[in-house]
């Protein structure tokens, strides 16, 4: 297949394009390369730089690349920082995906496979979550991409748009080659691991007053690897529809401080911090009908082997992709 893959220099689309390219997929990265890396686009693909926010480049793109389908990454995803600055969070998670679906209508390209997020239902009663919860974000963020779920969903009633909605939980881990290089950095695995590497002093903990067993929130940490491959079988599925990308099993914020201690044999202090807003207490996946459908299972759902291959890009490239 040809693909049209945006945000292709980022943490989830560098792994999903070096999987695809794996596969013998011919990939096409458009990319603003405005938060990713550009030593992060696998070779094997072809980078176009543009910005989804200007409606020409993405026009252009579709029209040379006439791909099969498109697999949609790009995108703002801080829940922090969409708390500061919600129009940036709407102008581009929103207005840059209603330009990518002019550019497909216009070239009739009909599949995409967009990147959503278990922060589109907010902080459901039950768990764990399931596709059939009703969806109330609570940051800006979980708002802007069920916005563009939204306008897919109309996108698939009037135009005949086959959308695929895989809302991930907290991805996590690296292949050898490609891993988690955010600036500032903002996720736990990743900042944890830094203070291993003597970068930082202590990891702060967001709150450890809320309603679970130890205080600390807790989330569905899902492999990088295993994220990718449900793209990948999403394109070769005939299938459309929401399916929830995790585990099934929750880990609280200290329960991931303990494991980073052990793979990586380092202490690590934690400095208990106020809470951040907009972060829900739980959030563990219901994945069955992503089991059932699409014949996903994750292969590495242990938390030891996840932060093991987090260890080692890490450790590898203790200053990300640039000042190697
Ligand atoms: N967290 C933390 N310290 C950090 C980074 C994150 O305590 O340095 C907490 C955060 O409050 C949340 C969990 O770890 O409860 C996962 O946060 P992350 O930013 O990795 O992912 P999110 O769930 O926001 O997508």
């Amino acid at each position: 297949m040809k693909i049209l893959l945006t945000g292709g220099s980022g943490y989830i689309g560098s792994v999903t394009t070096e999987l695809l390219c794996d596969d013998g997929h011919e990939v096409v990265v458009f990319d603003n390369l405005e938060r990713g890396h550009r030593e992060a686009v696998d070779p094997r693909a072809k980078l176009m730089v543009g910005d989804l926010r200007d409606p020409q480049p993405i026009r252009e793109a579709m029209r040379q690349a006439k791909p099969d389908a498109v697999v949609h990454f790009a995108a703002y995803a801080l829940v922090g920082e969409s708390m500061q600055d919600p129009h940036m969070y709407f102008e581009n998670n929103l207005g840059g995906g209603l330009n990518l679906l002019a550019a497909m209508l216009e070239s009739g390209v009909k599949k995409i496979i967009f990147s959503s997020t278990c922060a589109t239902y907010g902080q459901p009663e039950v768990m764990p979550m399931t596709e059939a919860l009703p969806q109330k974000p609570t940051n800006p963020y979980g708002e802007s991409k069920l916005m563009f779920e939204t306008a897919l969903r109309w996108a698939q009633e009037r135009n005949g748009i086959q959308p695929v909605f895989l809302r991930y939980f907290n991805a996590c881990g690296a292949t050898e080659k490609y891993g988690e290089d955010h600036d500032p950095e903002t996720h736990l695995i990743p900042n944890v691991l830094k203070v291993a590497l003597g970068q930082a002093p202590a990891v702060p903990v967001f709150g450890n007053d809320y309603p679970t067993p130890d205080g600390t929130c807790i989330r569905d940490y899902i492999h990088i690897v295993d994220l990718a491959r449900a793209h990948i079988l999403a394109l070769e599925k005939e299938v459309t529809g929401a399916f929830n990308l995790g585990t099934g099993t929750g880990f609280s914020v200290q329960q991931v401080v303990e494991t980073c201690q052990q793979v990586t044999g380092h202490e690590i202090p934690v400095a208990l911090s106020p809470r951040r807003p907009g972060d829900p207490a739980c959030l563990v996946a219901g994945a069955t009908k992503a089991h059932e459908v699409l014949g996903w299972q994750p292969r590495y759902p242990d938390l030891q082997t996840i932060v093991q291959h987090a260890w080692n890009w890490h450790h590898a490239h203790p200053h990300g992709y640039r000042k190697e």
